[in-house]
C-alpha cells in the first residue's frame, strides 16, 4: 500500500531542497570577484554545500522509512534527489577536490550502503567512479544542453539504481513513481543550471556592451572616465603614472560633407583598427579609446616620463594616419590627417580628468597651430 499524500509532500519538499542547493551551488561556482572569501573557499564551501544536501537526504530517507507505513524502498524516493544532486555539481565546473570527495563517498556507499554482493560492487564502483570523472572533466559541454545533460544523468544514475534495485530486493516500490520523480527532478535541475548559466553570459555581454563603441569597437568614453579615474588611485597609491595621447580628425566634416556620411563611419573603422594595430607593439600596457565623434585617445600605464619617447610615439601615430588611403565607390581617393596632443599624469593633479584636460587643450593648440600638428607637455612641435 503507498501512501499518496505522503510520497507528493516529501517529493515537493526535496524539490524546493534542492531547487534552492542548485542556486547556491551555481553562485558559489559563478563567484564573486569583489568577494574574496567565496574566491578563496570556493570548492570547499562548494563540498560543503553538496555534501549538506547529501547528508540532509540521508536522515531524511531514515526517519522518513522509520515513520513510512511501507518502509521498504522508501528511501529510493530521496536517492533520486542525491544522485541529481551530484550530477549538478559535476557539471556545474571542473572542481577535484569535489570529484574526490565524491569517489570516496560513492566507494563506501555501494560498500556498506547499498549492500550489493562484493562480487558486484567493485564493477559497478568503478563505473560510477569513471562516469563521474569523465563528467567533471568534460562539464561542458556536458552541461550545456539537455541532449547530453539528460543522457549523462541516466548513465551515472543507473549503477545507482540497479544497487538499490539489489539491495531492496526486488520489493515493489512502484517503479512508475520513482522513474517519474526522478525524470522530472533531472529536468528540472537541468533547466535551472541552464537559466542561472545563461543569465551570467548575458550580464558579461551587457557589462562588456556598456563598455565598448558600437562603430569602431574601441572602449567608448565610460570604460575611458573608469579607467582614468582607476589610474589616478593607483598614481596616489603606487605612484604609477599615465602618458595620454588624445588626437582628433583634422576637417573631418568635409569629407562626411563631400563623401558621406558612410564614408565618414568607414574612415573612423579604420583608424580606429590601425591605432589598435600601432598600440599593439609597445612594450607598455595601452588601451584605447573612441573619446568623441572623431576623436581618440589611449593610455600608456605604469610609464617612466619621456619626452622624446611620447615624441617618436607620437609622430609615429601621425605619420601612419597619414598613410590611410581611402577610395570612395565612386573612385575618389583620399586621405586624412590628425592633430594630436599629449600628457603624462602628475603627482600635484587635484582631479582624474587634470591630465586629460591637459592633454585635450594641447589638442586645440595643435590645431590652432595650423593642425597636423603634435603638442607634448605644453611643446608644440612639427
Ligand atoms: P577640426 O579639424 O577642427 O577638428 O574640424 P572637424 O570638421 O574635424 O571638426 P568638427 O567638430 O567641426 O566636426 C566633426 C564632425 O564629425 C561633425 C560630425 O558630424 C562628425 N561625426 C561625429 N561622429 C560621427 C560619426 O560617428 N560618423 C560620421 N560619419 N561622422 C561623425
Ligand atoms: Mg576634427
Ligand atoms: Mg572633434
Amino acid at each position: 500500500m503507498v501512501v499518496w499524500g505522503l510520497r507528493i509532500t516529501t517529493f515537493i519538499t526535496n524539490m524546493a531542497v534542492i531547487v534552492a542547493f542548485g542556486v547556491l551551488y551555481t553562485w558559489l561556482q559563478q563567484g564573486h570577484s569583489e568577494d574574496k572569501f567565496v574566491v578563496r573557499w570556493r570548492p570547499w564551501l562548494q563540498i560543503a554545500a553538496l555534501w549538506t544536501v547529501l547528508i540532509i537526504f540521508h536522515f531524511a530517507s531514515v526517519w522518513g522509512r522509520a515513520e513510512a507505513v511501507t518502509p521498504v524502498g522508501y528511501g529510493w524516493n530521496y536517492l533520486n534527489f542525491q544522485a541529481a544532486a551530484m550530477v549538478y555539481a559535476l557539471l556545474s565546473g571542473r572542481n577535484r577536490r569535489l570529484l574526490w570527495s565524491l569517489i570516496i563517498l560513492m566507494t563506501l556507499w555501494y560498500h556498506f550502503l547499498a549492500d550489493v554482493p562484493l562480487s558486484m560492487w567493485p564493477p559497478i564502483a568503478a563505473l560510477t567512479i569513471i562516469t563521474m570523472a569523465l563528467g567533471n572533466r568534460f562539464w561542458t559541454p556536458l552541461g550545456d544542453h539537455w541532449y547530453y545533460y539528460a543522457p549523462y544523468t541516466l548513465v551515472f544514475i543507473a549503477p545507482l539504481m540497479y544497487a538499490n534495485w539489489i539491495s531492496i530486493k526486488n520489493i515493489d516500490v512502484g517503479l512508475l513513481w520513482q522513474f517519474g520523480t526522478l525524470f522530472a527532478t533531472i529536468a528540472c535541475l537541468g533547466a535551472l543550471h541552464r537559466m542561472l548559466v545563461n543569465r551570467k553570459v548575458r550580464e558579461v555581454r551587457l557589462v562588456r556592451e556598456g563598455q565598448i563603441d558600437d562603430l569602431t569597437r574601441l572602449h567608448n568614453f565610460r570604460m575611458f572616465d573608469a579607467d582614468l579615474n582607476k589610474a589616478y588611485q593607483d598614481m596616489l597609491l603606487t605612484g604609477a603614472k599615465i602618458a595620454l595621447f588624445t588626437f582628433d580628425i583634422d576637417h573631418f566634416k568635409r569629407i562626411n560633407d563631400r563623401y558621406g556620411h558612410l564614408v565618414g563611419n568607414t574612415v573612423l573603422e579604420t583608424v580606429a583598427r590601425r591605432l589598435d594595430e600601432i598600440t599593439a607593439n609597445t612594450d607598455y600596457t595601452v588601451k584605447t579609446y573612441r573619446t568623441g565623434g572623431e576623436e581618440f585617445t589611449f593610455m600608456l600605464f605604469d610609464i617612466t616620463v619621456d619626452f622624446d619617447r611620447s615624441a617618436q610615439f607620437a609622430r609615429l601615430i601621425k605619420d601612419e594616419m597619414a598613410k590611410l588611403h581611402f577610395t570612395t565607390a565612386k573612385g575618389e581617393t583620399f586621405s586624412i590627417t590628425i592633430s594630436l596632443g599629449e600628457d603624462h599624469s602628475r603627482y600635484d593633479d587635484q582631479n582624474y580628468l587634470d591630465v586629460y584636460n591637459r592633454a585635450d587643450k594641447y589638442l586645440y593648440d595643435s590645431k590652432n597651430h595650423g593642425r597636423n600638428t603634435i603638442t607634448l607637455c605644453g611643446v608644440t612641435i612639427d
